[in-house]
């Protein structure tokens, strides 16, 4: 639209803040970060671009991609264009991407929200964080803005990074033919998705055609599909690649899923919608987990296995904050449906 901004890019000069020796050789993947954020996440969004810089990007300079549903403000533009090393990109969201679907009856949606108030289910009686949610599900991928890029990177508000990342990851996904990946995965709240399954169920009747041989079933269900055992990716840190999200199974899914209401008769989140649609449209093979990318969002932390992995990388979690072998994190079960052994160190940090 033409309130895109794309910010002037001083930081190939010489004035630069990290040393020419700090850059990484090689080519460069086509790919981005990808925010979405409002004026007032400024301070936060700040706090995480820094660690990705320090322990990242500096050395590649990758761009990055600010989406918001609002303008974004002079000092939102001028402190993220300042703590970041590559081109900063600032978009503004069509109204028909944020927003109720005509087809959506607004008062059984309001009664919805008044109950989900009163049971006290987190953001139930929030519209604007089910918009969030629709969009990071269906249309983030197809911001203008994003068209061009291949591969992205989500970071969101006051996020960390507790070690080096001394390697490129869209380089690692492209070679080894990943589409998606994750760090922690955990149980969704059952309240917030009672008939997201059902959903499912009714596309995959509907497209068998979009359902991957080699799938992540059991990841999802324990028994065959049935009923789903809520396992899902955490969303609000990925590594995709941008023509998954875009191809006509994924667009397929998203828009049988949103024809059917969850998103606003109940409180459906983006991660298990992603993670559904890795699940059963992606090959089990071509879902990541980055063990060595330790990383904190509120209240969980991923701190990688292995004291040598954390040690190399300077990593600066403590090992028990580690949410991976615990009763909640459904980390385990990817492990043993891969059929990859655990990491090197995981009985002595479970
Ligand atoms: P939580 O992680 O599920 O608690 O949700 P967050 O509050 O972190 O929101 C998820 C992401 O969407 C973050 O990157 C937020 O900055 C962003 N976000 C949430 N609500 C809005 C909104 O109303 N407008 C915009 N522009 N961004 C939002
Ligand atoms: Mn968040």
């Amino acid at each position: 639209s033409a309130h895109d901004t794309t910010s002037p890019n001083p930081k190939q000069s010489s004035s630069s803040t990290a040393p020419l020796a700090h850059k990484a050789p090689g080519p460069r993947m086509n790919a981005t970060f990808v925010t979405l954020a409002r004026n007032s996440d400024v301070w936060e969004i700040s706090r995480s671009i820094r660690q990705v810089e320090d322990r990242f990007n500096h050395a590649y300079n990758y761009d990055w991609v600010f989406l918001n549903d609002a303008e974004f403000d002079e000092t939102f533009i001028s402190v993220t264009t300042a703590l970041t090393s590559g081109r900063t990109r600032y978009g503004k969201i069509d109204s028909a991407h944020w927003g109720f679907p005509d087809f959506i009856d607004q008062e059984k949606a309001a009664k919805v929200r008044e109950d989900m108030h009163e049971r006290k289910i987190i953001y139930g009686d929030s519209v604007s964080y089910r918009h969030m949610c629709r969009y990071e599900s269906g249309f983030f991928f197809r911001h203008e803005l994003m068209l061009e890029y291949e591969w992205y990177w989500r970071v969101e508000p006051s996020i960390e990074l507790f070690c080096d990342v001394s390697y490129d990851p869209f380089k690692f996904m492209a070679e080894n033919k990943k589409k998606y990946s994750f760090v922690l995965s955990l149980y969704e709240y059952e309240a917030t998705i009672p008939t997201l399954w059902d959903s499912t169920k009714s596309f995959m009747k509907e497209h068998p055609e979009h359902i991957a041989e080699g799938n992540s079933m059991q990841f999802l269900s324990d028994d065959g599909g049935e009923t789903y055992n809520h396992c899902h990716f955490w969303s609000n840190f990925e590594v995709g690649n941008l023509d998954w999200l875009r191809s006509k199974a994924y667009i397929d899914f998203f828009e049988h899923l949103d024809k059917d209401g969850g998103f606003f008769y109940e409180r459906w989140g983006d991660a298990p919608v992603h993670s559904i649609a890795a699940g059963l449209m992606l090959k089990k093979e071509e879902i990541h987990f980055f063990n060595d990318i330790a990383y904190y969002h509120v209240p969980f932390t991923h701190c990688p296995t292995g004291e040598k992995l954390r040690l190399e990388n300077k990593c600066h979690c403590n090992p028990k904050d580690n949410f991976d072998w615990n009763g909640y994190s459904c980390t385990k079960r990817y492990f043993e449906m891969n059929k990859i052994p655990l990491p090197e160190g995981y009985e002595k940090e479970q």
